[in-house]
């Protein structure tokens, strides 16, 4: 057992070290040292809360963390590199289950009913929003997962008049508010029943809502939600840390939102309130032209002769795994003395930082690592560009067709090199469901087959 002083000062202390862990995240060089921080922070969060004033039954804690460690270890270790996005959003709704528990735990707890006056009001307004927070973020979360693991499709069920239904559904939520603050004893259970329902139903419908392109957003603003439903979780507790801690991940998640936003080029409360008006929805226009294909020696052959060489992942180079030999290319064109880049969309992949962490899983050398408006200044100058296994972060139609549901979102604009190389299976859609006029264009051609089958290849002719 630990004194209170001890307490706060250890949670003082995690506190300080989740900071500086976000910090480190800020960063591919630092991002190491910030997930280091972040695990001793939260030891010594566990330990001095477990070993605090008025924490018994140590033998449930020990069991409780016991098995969840061994199922978090299983899952972390097991889950492939493509799925990560699954499991983050999956791992967001348990921080939103916790504190409809923890709201509904803390109602019934009889030390809350000895509170009187309006410590009692104030508890009781804390146990409400905390719960209605949680519930949508554990039933928006639970979509989301759906969504991103194709499990649910990614074109938004959007129906006349949801926001007024919304709107409706939060006034009745407030009413069950107020029936709730004046009940009596544990009497405004039923309340809190009804309104854990309501916002369980808001949560399905906002993220249902929000068509396949925008969820990065959504993934993100789940991560802030999940960051307030802990702080609220955290003042049902009277715990500080926890309050610090959700409000670090709540406010962390909402900047991370508001950038994905502008990169994208969507209106935050428009993303927020599922889609609210601006985001054209409809069938893009079908692309015109012929579809041209190239084999691997050709490929090879081009970059031979290439001086500058731009190289855009998406998914599919995640799905491939060919991130390895992509490194390997990379190596052997710059021994050639070619200039190598690579161009990375803000929602490249499934994650905020999805493309970034597989190249510096393969040691791509991070100078060489651009954003996107850095290499689109620079199109008009690269000889070759090699798109592997990405698709609409290089659709035209984002530009051209008001139509497209993608319409109004920046991509790289790779047509404007000199030749534009697609490495994909097929002429399948990519994650927004819209046709790629990219594909038809004169100056590019379609390298079919997996990506990382195919940089091999490459990379097999280019050493010969
Ligand atoms: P896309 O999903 O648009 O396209 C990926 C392409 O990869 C597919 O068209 C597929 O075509 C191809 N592919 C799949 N497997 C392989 C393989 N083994 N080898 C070669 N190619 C393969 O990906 P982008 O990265 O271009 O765009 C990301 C999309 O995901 C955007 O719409 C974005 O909004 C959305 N999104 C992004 C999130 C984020 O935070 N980054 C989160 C949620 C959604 P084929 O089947 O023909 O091979």
């Amino acid at each position: 057992m630990i004194s209170q002083q001890i307490q706060t000062a250890a949670y003082l202390f995690a506190g300080i070290l989740f900071i500086l862990s976000l910090g480190g995240l800020s960063s591919q060089e630092s991002a190491k040292k910030g997930v280091f921080y972040g695990m001793i922070g939260m030891i010594i969060a566990i330990v001095s809360t477990v070993l605090g004033e008025g924490v018994d039954g140590y033998i449930y804690i020990i069991v409780a963390i016991a098995i969840a460690s061994v199922i978090g270890i299983i899952v972390a270790r097991k889950v492939e590199m493509t799925s990560m996005p699954q499991l983050v959003a999956i791992l967001h709704s348990f921080v939103g289950l916790a504190a409809v528990l923890v709201g509904f735990g803390s109602y019934l707890d009889p030390h809350t009913q000895e509170i009187t006056g309006s410590e009692h009001t104030i508890h009781l307004i804390e146990i409400f929003i905390g719960v209605f927070i949680g519930a949508v973020t554990f039933t928006g979360s639970i979509i989301a997962w759906g969504k991103l693991d194709g499990k649910i499709p990614s074109k938004p069920l959007a129906y006349k008049g949801r926001h007024i239904v919304n709107i409706v559904l939060v006034l009745i939520a407030i009413y069950m508010g107020v029936l709730f603050a004046g009940a009596e004893g544990t009497e405004g259970m039923l309340y809190l029943y009804v309104m854990t329902g309501i916002a369980s139903f808001i949560g399905v419908m906002l993220v249902m809502a929000i068509g396949g392109a925008d969820m990065p957003v959504v993934v993100s603003m789940l991560n802030s939600y999940s960051g307030w439903a802990a702080a609220a979780a955290g003042f049902m507790l009277g715990n500080d840390l926890l309050i610090i801690t959700g409000a670090l991940v709540g406010s962390s998640g909402a900047i991370l939102s508001i950038i994905m936003c502008e990169a994208m080029n969507r209106s935050f409360l428009s993303v927020i309130f599922g889609g609210f008006g601006d985001v054209p929805v409809g069938d893009a226009k079908k692309p015109e032209g012929e579809v041209t294909s190239t084999d691997h020696e050709e490929v090879a052959e081009m970059l031979a002769e290439a001086k500058s060489v731009l190289i855009v992942p998406g998914y599919g180079m995640a799905v491939a795994k060919a991130q390895y030999p992509v490194h390997d290319l990379v190596k052997s064109l710059q021994k050639e003395g070619k200039k190598v880049t690579f161009g990375i969309h803000p929602v490249a992949g499934r994650l905020p930082g999805h493309m970034n962490v597989l190249l510096a899983e393969a040691n791509v050398s991070y100078d060489i690592v651009l954003e996107m408006e850095e290499v689109n200044d620079e199109m008009a100058e690269t000889d070759i560009v090699l798109v592997i296994g990405a698709n609409d972060i290089v659709n035209p139609g984002a530009l051209e067709d008001e139509a497209s549901p993608i319409y109004g979102m920046p991509i790289i604009e790779v047509w404007n090199a000199e030749k534009v190389i697609v490495m994909k299976r097929s002429m399948a859609v990519g994650y927004a469901g819209v046709q790629n006029p990219l594909f038809y264009k004169e100056n590019t051609d379609m390298l079919y087959g997996d990506a990382k089958d195919s940089v091999d290849k490459i990379n097999s002719f280019l050493r010969k």
